[in-house]
This record gives structure tokens, sequence and C-alpha cells, in this order.
């Protein structure tokens, strides 16, 4: 091809596909265990792939949460710890960078996302009080549930249908939301808690339009919106591609407008931001942020370290600028598509359209024969590890808890195994041995048995319980 064709080709788009931007400069060996000693870790784990060893783990695509790789960028960052008790420069670092590309004005720094909405929840419900959402997140509605609030559900019904296409299958459904406020009252409404590409509904996105129109709702009665931002930039992926007027805008522009239509925003940087840990609390409100910043200390340590240390601080600061790099956030999600995309060829029943962070296996229509009392995603995950030692966790009624009032199990309409895949973690081929291996366990579902629970924590019994195979 001629050079000056070359020079006028698109940077980004034009490409035939897309790479990892980056090359790989230090490597930690994994291996895959026999058969025989996944059996047995199996069972020692009690079926349940949150009590496994990660050393008996080949990929492990439990969760991205932590799980990222960070740049030498912030490994360098981490030798500028400032260790200070109080004022470290690490933290102010961070505060700037969360006002660069969030938006808002005061920050509360935290040991990690729940750390911030068990703040957020104590300080803005008072007991009695709903809390309208786009589908539940559990930590967050637990946080919620235990400073006295009523999680009311508010998502469109498109999320709870796997097969389905929407472009935006995160947003609010605003009549749902009017007629909460009708009926309850607004003074009954603690805030409207609204999150960007939805965990639970398979890491589907919201819409700019969507959340300009629930500021709008909010407003006009007077209630808060806030923002579960710790996948708001995968968020902005989507609305740069799939709706109008945003395709020519940067990540980084969209996401601090959409952040702008909040009054603040909890965050959980273990994912988004490319750490190991961090979090925190961001608001507009002067009033609420005083009182924030009196509760941190109790809870979680000093207001200019929130429970970090100075290193982890700038380590942070640093993975809020790379995030929203165009080619870091395409290749990020372009990975997660590649799975997706693999496992849909196949006839593999997955969530649609493939989300942000992961790609959710319906495990409802996996395993057609398994009725949801004897847990179908909990069963998948424990066959995948089983067959390949590839670790996937439950997002199904394990995850979803009994309700408070009358004990019973949450039946959600949901019953999904998630392959989380961390940042920067794994290449390509990882990505086929995984997609194989799925094909393998389904290839045998017909033979497969559900499981019994034969141990239940109290709180969050996703990550403790315990099974046996019926
Ligand atoms: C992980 C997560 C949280 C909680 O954050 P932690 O850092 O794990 O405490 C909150 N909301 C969402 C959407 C999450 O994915």
């Amino acid at each position: 091809m001629p050079e000056q064709i070359y020079k006028t080709m698109g940077q980004q788009f034009d490409r035939r596909s897309w790479a990892e931007p980056w090359k790989i400069k230090m490597v930690e060996p994994i291996t895959m265990k026999t058969g025989e000693q996944r059996v047995r870790a199996m069972q020692e784990a009690g079926y349940n792939t949150f009590l496994l060893k990660s050393e008996d783990v080949y990929i492990d695509l439990l969760t991205d949460s932590g799980t990222s790789a960070m740049s030498d960028r912030q490994w360098a960052g981490m030798m500028m710890g400032d260790e200070a008790y109080a004022g470290s420069r690490n933290f102010y670092n961070l505060e700037e960078a969360v006002r660069e590309y969030y938006g808002y004005k005061y920050l509360i720094p935290t040991h990690q996302g729940r750390g911030a909405e068990h703040l957020i929840s104590q300080v803005c419900i008072e007991k009695g009080q709903y809390v309208p959402g786009n589908m539940y997140f559990t930590t967050t509605r637990l946080h919620q549930e235990l400073a006295g609030g009523t999680f009311v559900d508010i998502i469109i019904d498109e999320a709870h249908d796997t097969q389905t296409q929407h472009p935006f299958k995160g947003n609010v459904d605003l009549a749902k939301l009017e007629k909460l406020i009708k009926e309850k009252g607004a003074q009954n409404i603690a805030y409207v808690s609204i999150a960007g590409t939805v965990n639970m509904a398979g890491g589907q996105p919201m819409s700019m339009q969507n959340v300009r129109d629930c500021k709008a709702l909010c407003s006009k009665h007077g209630i808060k919106l806030f923002l579960d931002a710790t996948r708001m930039v995968e968020n902005a992926l989507f609305i740069k591609e799939r709706e109008e007027g945003y395709a020519d805008k940067t990540i980084a522009q969209i996401l601090i407008e959409f952040c702008n239509y909040t009054d603040g925003a909890w965050m959980s940087s273990k994912k988004d931001h490319l750490v190991n840990i961090g979090g925190w609390l961001a608001v507009n409100d002067e009033a609420i942020f005083e009182k924030l910043r009196n509760m941190v200390i109790i809870y979680e340590g000093l207001h200019t370290y929130g429970g970090m240390a100075g290193r982890d601080m700038e380590a942070l600061a640093r993975g809020i600028k790379e995030c929203v790099n165009e080619d870091h956030i395409r290749s990020r999600v372009g990975q997660v598509r590649y799975l997706g995309e693999l496992l849909v060829n196949w006839g593999i029943p997955i969530m649609q359209p493939i989300g942000g962070h992961a790609i959710f296996v319906d495990a409802a229509r996996f395993y057609p024969h398994i009725p949801q009392h004897q847990f179908p995603a909990q069963t998948l995950a424990a066959q995948l590890y089983l067959d390949s030692g590839i670790r996937s966790m439950e997002r199904g009624v394990v995850s979803s808890g009994r309700d408070p009032k009358t004990g019973d199990h949450r039946y959600p309409k949901l019953e999904l195994t998630r392959l989380t895949i961390p940042r920067r973690v794994y290449t390509q081929a990882h990505m086929d041995i995984v997609a194989e291996a799925v094909k393998a366990v389904f290839d045998h579902r017909d033979e497969t048995r559900g499981l019994k629970m034969v141990f239940e924590p109290q709180y969050l019994r996703f990550f403790q319980a315990r099974f046996e195979p019926l």
C-alpha cells in the first residue's frame, strides 16, 4: 500500500484487530493440577470455588477484583509512597486524579469499595427508607440493608433476560422509579443508587440518555443520585460504541459527563483502576462530606489515607490515568468479547450482549434438568474446575441469599456462572483454553447432577457456603 494511505488511516478504529497495548516484562508460572488432585481440591473446598487454594487453580477467572497486573509506571509509583500518617502527598495526587477524571469535589479514601458503601449507607440512609437501584450488587445491598434501608430493583425488564438484545440493559426503568417515588413519597427515598456496567446483569451498560433522565427525575423530587463507579470506564466504552453522538468523544470525556449527572460516587478501585487494593467515595455536597469525613476515621483510617498505604494511593492515582486510555479499554473489553464469541459460536448459552468484564454463562439453559434449588450455576463452576482447573464463580441463587423477612432463598431470574477476566493478566491463548473447557463441560451436561448445600453462613453466603454432589 502506498505510504499516503497509511497516513490517512485512523490510528485506532481502522485497525483490523485489536492487540494488548503492552508487552510482558515479568511472568508468574502457572500449572494445571492432575485430575486426581483437582477432584480432591474440589471436595476439600466443599464445591465452592471461593474455598479453593489459589495454588490449585490453573486459570483464575473468579473475579476481576484486585487481580489486575499493574504497569511499570504504577510499580514505580509504589516506590514513591509518602507514608506519613497525615497529609501524604500521594493522597493529594489521588484527589487531583479523581477531580480531573470523575469531577467530584470532595474525596474520602477507603480501603476498598465496600468501605465506601458502608460510609455512604450509614450517612445517607435513615431507617425505613427505600433505596432504588439498577439491580442489586451483593455488598452494596447488604450495606443498605444494614443501615435500615430497603433495596428496590428498578432496572429495565430486559436485564432479566439473557437472550434479548438491548444495547443498554443496565438502564433504569424510569416508570418504575417514578411509581416508587409516588407510592412511598420522595422523603422516604434515601437516594437513587445506580451502577455503571451492572455486574449482576452481566456487565451491561447504562446509557448517557438514561442517566440524564434519571437526574432530571431525581432533581424534580429533590432526591440525590449516587453512582457505583466501579466499572464506569467500561461503561464509557459501550456509550462510545453504541450511543449516538459519542463515537468521536474520548473515554475520559464520556466518563466525566456521566459523573456530572450524579451527586457522588463510590468506587472499588480493585476493578477499573488496575490496582490490587483501594477505593474511594466522592461527593459534591459539603455537608454530606463533613459527615463522611468524620465517619471515615472510625472505620477506615484518617481522611487522608482511609485504610490505604501511601504507595497504594499512588498506584491508584496512576491507574486512574491509565484506565481511560482508549487502547487499554478497547483491548480489555475486546478480550472479553473474544472469549464470548467463541462460546456463542459453539452454541453455548451466555448472557447477551457480551458485557464488559466477564462472560456470564446461562446455567439455567446450560443445565435445564437441574432445578434452581439444586444450584445449577454453582454446579457449573465446580464442573469447570474439575475439567481443567479453571476457577469461575456462581451468580445465581447462592449469591442472592435469603429474604431477611421470610427466610426463604431469593430465587433470582438469572442463574449465571461468571468467567471474570482479570485486566492485563491472561493472553488470547488462555481464552482459547477456557472456551475449550466450557465446551467440554457442555458436551457432558446431560450426565451432570446438581448440588445440595451442607453449610450456610449468615451473611454473603456465596463466599463460604459448602456443598456436596447429589
Ligand atoms: C466489587 C464491587 C463492589 C465492592 O467493592 P470491594 O472493593 O470488593 O469492597 C461494589 N460494587 C460493585 C459493582 C463491585 O463490583
